[in-house]
């Protein structure tokens, strides 16, 4: 699965319509502080279905909505639009009919999250489950937020390792060979 384009709209500092294109390789996002690059990657972890206000910087969902400037009024509804390929079929097999995946995630105040996986309307469980391997999804290890790369550092070698196994999706290997060898 390719990640291809993420569509923000209304989404934190994100107001107008923002498209970004997803090329083939590393993406780098640059800018000066406080100019919405966090704000970019928390947009598809919670189009990916995150419910962790907390883990948006927030105290409420509703807080990823655009909450206005000193020359700009608040907006009420935030939405996100992530495309992916699935030209590879590497998708779980109940979403291998679909060669093109668009989600999309929308948020209202007071009214909660609701979510679309090809136009249709779907739960957030059935967006969680497409990216259920350990490798993607919004609780990915591969996934590291800025506070979390201090912590990284300063975690004892046995911890950083067990990280490192997590997002390199080898972490399974080992209970196996615990497994066989206890055979
Ligand atoms: P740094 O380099 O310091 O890490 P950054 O580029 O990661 O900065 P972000 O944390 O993504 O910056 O963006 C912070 C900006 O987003 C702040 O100016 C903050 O006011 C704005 N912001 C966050 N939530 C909202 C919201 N709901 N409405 C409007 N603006 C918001
Ligand atoms: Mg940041």
């Amino acid at each position: 699965m390719d990640f291809t384009r993420l569509r923000l709209s209304g989404f934190k500092s994100f107001v107008d319509p923002t498209e970004l294109i997803i090329e083939n390789g590393l993406t780098g996002v640059v800018g000066p502080n406080g100019c919405g690059k966090s704000n970019l990657l928390e947009a598809l972890r919670w189009v990916m279905a995150e419910n962790s206000a907390k883990s948006m910087r927030g105290s409420g969902m509703d807080d990823v909505i655009f909450a206005g400037t000193s020359s700009r009024p608040a907006r009420n509804l935030a939405e996100v639009t992530l495309t992916i390929h699935n030209n590879d079929r590497s998708a779980p097999t109940i979403f291998n009919d679909e060669l093109q995946m668009e989600i999309s995630r929308r948020i209202e105040r007071e009214s909660g999250s609701a979510y679309r996986l090809n136009s249709k309307d779907v739960r957030a469980k059935d967006v969680q489950l497409l990216f259920a391997d350990a490798s993607t999804g919004a609780h990915s290890p591969s996934l590291v937020s800025q506070g979390r790369i201090g912590s990284l550092i300063n975690a004892k070698p046995k911890e950083r390792r067990k990280v490192l196994e997590e997002a390199a999706g080898i972490s399974g290997l080992h209970s196996r060979r615990k497994e066989a060898e206890s055979k």
